[in-house]
């Protein structure tokens, strides 16, 4: 499994934070993190302990969203509906899970944190996510198989794995 960072976010603070999140899942949890850059706000990217890309909204957005039958599952709304609002490709900001094969598992559709939209959409935003699988990955996902997970769970419920 790794986490694809859809950059830059628009707001400063949440690219800055994205980014020491991603850090510290890469450095405390051995989990491989990697940006897809699409869109170039913020300046030149800090020390970065993953593969760093540069490409466009409408490549990410044919390869991984389109089409995903499995996101389309686990999320509320259609990849269209999520990430082409009012007809413009809303990406970045967005965080990925990523299987080993490469497919997209599960994607946020809301840049930034809950506090900024309403209460109960903390399953869908990037920054509450990067935040929590920084501090645990196992509140919010299986690293073997991508299954998100509510962290009450002592084994995972996709592959059984023991989280504790
Ligand atoms: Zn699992």
């Amino acid at each position: 499994m790794r986490v694809r960072y859809y950059a830059d976010a628009e707001v400063r603070n949440w690219h800055k934070q994205a980014l020491r999140c991603l850090t510290t899942v890469h450095d405390q949890h051995d989990i491989t993190v990697e940006i897809e850059r699409i869109d170039e706000q913020h300046g030149q990217l800090p020390e970065f302990p993953g593969e760093v890309r540069s490409t466009t909204p409408e490549d990410v957005y044919e390869r991984d969203l389109k089409r995903n039958q499995t996101l389309n599952k686990r999320i509320n709304e259609t990849p269209s509906q999520a990430y082409k609002r009012h007809g413009t490709l809303e990406i970045a900001g967005n965080v990925a899970v990523v299987a080993d094969e490469g497919s997209v598992e599960w994607a946020s559709t809301l840049p930034g944190y809950v506090d900024g939209y309403m209460p109960g959409v903390e399953s869908e935003t990037a920054m509450d996510f990067l935040e929590d699988i920084a501090a645990d990955p196992n509140s919010r996902i299986c690293t073997e198989c991508c299954v998100q997970l509510d962290g009450s769970e002592q084994f995972c419920p996709g592959c059984g794995t023991d989280l504790s």
